[in-house]
């Protein structure tokens, strides 16, 4: 078998390692070969991944893979980085999870029992991963905009931000999307009818999803706008509302049809 990476073959070693309940250790550990065998002394198993002249493959050289050795519970091989690894899709789609939750978990999905500080642990790194990648991404937005802007003349940016204080970095407060196609499709085949909603954001730093959208002649539902906003007030639906209409329909001459959960929108 081959590895990209001497990391992707211990990555995988742990999960197999994990699965089959036997602990190992590093016999040798370098850059370009990795020995390892069974923590057990006189079990047989052992595995070693060199490199592979001089590509950038590792490749498994030798593999004795059958241990003569009893299951663990408590496996010392499933280290912090392997519980992160774990851990990554659960704290960025759920809200909270208790470290006791995590050792539950991990007992019954994964058959492998992990310490308390393990499961604490892993859950930090895994949360600063996650956000730390949010925060960047909001720094990406910029790029975003101007790439949507670059492809279609006609899509539809606008980023609000704000600056506390001049020698602060701006912080992001608005954003507003409506792509090109999505315009014409709705002016070129849908009713004058335009439903909204909003939907609060699950991530560390909330906000409020607003979305418009309309109706196709075959009755499904047709995106239309999209926008992020601090909360739902009357002035944050206004500021989408407006955007919104100011290309649909600049001279606010047509009727239109709008249903709503809000009251804030009967001024249209
Ligand atoms: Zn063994």
């Amino acid at each position: 078998m081959d590895f990209s990476s001497l990391q992707q073959f211990k990555n995988a070693l742990v999960d197999h390692c994990v699965a089959q309940g036997r602990e190992f250790k590093y016999m040798k550990n370098d850059s370009i070969r990795v020995r390892i065998k069974c923590r057990s002394e006189d079990c047989p198993f052992v595995i070693l991944c060199n490199k592979v002249g001089n590509k950038e493959t590792f490749r498994i050289k030798t593999l004795v893979g059958d241990h003569t050795c009893a299951r663990v519970f408590d496996n010392k091989s499933a280290n912090v980085r392997w519980v992160k690894q774990k851990l990554l899709n659960k704290v960025s789609t759920m809200n909270k999870i208790s470290t006791n939750e995590i050792v539950d978990d991990f007992r019954v999905n994964l058959g492998t029992g992990i310490t308390r500080y393990r499961a604490w642990k892993g859950k930090q790194l895994a949360i600063e991963e996650v956000e730390g990648a949010i925060e960047m991404q909001y720094t990406l937005m910029w790029r975003f905009s101007n790439e949507l802007r670059r492809m279609a003349a006609g899509n539809t940016c606008k980023m609000n931000f704000e600056t506390q204080r001049s020698t602060l970095f701006p912080r992001f407060s608005r954003f507003y999307m409506c792509l090109e196609g999505c315009k014409r499709g709705f002016l070129g085949g849908c009713r004058p009818f335009i439903g909204l909603d909003g939907c609060h954001l699950k991530t560390k730093h909330r906000g409020i999803l607003l979305a418009a959208v309309a109706r196709d002649a075959n009755e499904q539902y047709f995106p239309l706008a999209f926008g992020v906003v601090e909360s739902e007030t009357k002035e944050s639906w206004m500021w989408f509302m407006e955007l919104l209409m100011d290309y649909i329909d600049p001279e606010r001459s047509r009727r239109w049809v709008f249903i709503s959960d809000q009251q804030k929108l009967m001024y249209v």
